[in-house]
């Protein structure tokens, strides 16, 4: 299919693209990431915006940088140059391992974090992730920036707190070095996207866990964290044992009433992946510190 008419125009500066956006209010407008969401959407008719604004050009959109104990990921970073950053994985190894499992090559070498994030699918892999790495989300509107924290940032399917003439700009997460961060993912056999995916960040100290942020994405209309998890890990060996216990917590916060329940997979079954992907996520800690390069 072809997708409607529409007006094209290219951002120079992320005021650029606010003043296009503002300008544009009283129609359908769409930034243009890195276009593998919403080019499906408009070729297959559920997206027929009457503008488009691409960003892919905004300099200042692009890069992953540290700055003290804070990685920033620029929106339009693709999710090759999250792989292809070493600062990435060494501070971000949960956000890093996610990435890693979106879609296939071509996908990772247009689409976008910024995309994915703004996006709100909620089979995309990153939201969980970008809970567990407690990141904080760097919005510019007509007003000026405000940061939001990932925890605040999702209202739903497709829902976010970005407003009409806000773009998100950039990602930070505060510095994981000292964790072990890991992603498990059933994904669709038709899409590849996770039917459930689990995203763990693991601190041990001499044995015993000492801080566990687990989160998930794919089960409920956004991403979620499953405190109750966390709660049976902190304090704990990570062995067989106490990571099977933790795991059959996965759903104990959950209304399961809302999981999600679709020709994929029904609310009942993604009750059980979550259980199963969370025992994987947590297996992959486990996995992790026990090579020689996490111990060194
Ligand atoms: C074949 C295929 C397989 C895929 N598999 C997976 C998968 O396994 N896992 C997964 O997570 N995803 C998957 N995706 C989706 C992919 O990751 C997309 O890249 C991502 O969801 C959106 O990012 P984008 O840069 O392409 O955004 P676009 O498609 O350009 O934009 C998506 C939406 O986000 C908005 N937006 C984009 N950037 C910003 C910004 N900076 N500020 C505010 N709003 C913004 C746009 O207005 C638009 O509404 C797949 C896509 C395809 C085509």
């Amino acid at each position: 299919m072809y997708p409607d008419e529409f007006d094209y125009h290219e951002a120079e500066t992320v005021e650029d693209a606010i003043e296009l956006l503002d300008e544009h209010a009283m129609e359908e407008t769409e930034l243009l990431a890195g276009g593998h969401s919403l080019l499906p959407a408009m070729k297959t008719g559920l997206s027929s915006p009457d503008v488009l604004i691409d960003i892919g050009d905004v300099d200042e959109l692009h890069g992953v940088t540290v700055d003290g104990d804070t990685l920033s990921i620029g929106a339009m970073s693709r999710y090759s140059d999250v792989l292809g950053s070493e600062d990435a994985h060494e501070h971000a190894p949960a956000l890093t391992a996610a990435v890693e499992q979106v879609g296939d090559r071509q996908v990772r070498n247009r689409g976008t974090v910024g995309g994915n994030l703004a996006h709100a699918d909620p089979a995309s892999d990153l939201p969980g992730a970008a809970l567990v790495s407690d990141a904080t989300l760097v919005v510019q509107g007509p007003d000026g920036e405000r940061t939001i924290p990932a925890a605040e940032f999702y209202y739903g399917m497709y829902a976010t707190d970005l407003g009409p003439a806000e773009i998100l700009t950039r990602i930070e997460v505060p510095s994981a070095v000292d964790a072990v961060g890991t992603y498990a993912k059933k994904p669709s056999p038709s899409s590849g996207y996770a039917m459930v995916g689990v995203a763990a960040l693991v601190r041990v100290d001499d044995g015993t866990v000492t801080s566990a942020r687990i989160g998930a994405n794919g089960a409920m209309d956004h991403g979620v964290r499953l405190e109750p998890v966390e709660d049976a890990l902190t304090g704990e060996t990570l062995d067989e044992e106490t990571i099977a216990t933790a795991a059959s917590h996965a759903t104990d916060d959950l209304e399961t009433a809302l999981l999600m329940d679709d020709l994929q997979a029904s609310g009942d079954f993604r009750a059980q992946l979550l259980e199963v992907y969370t025992e994987r996520a947590l297996e992959k800690a486990v996995d992790q510190m026990s090579t020689p390069a996490a111990a060194d």
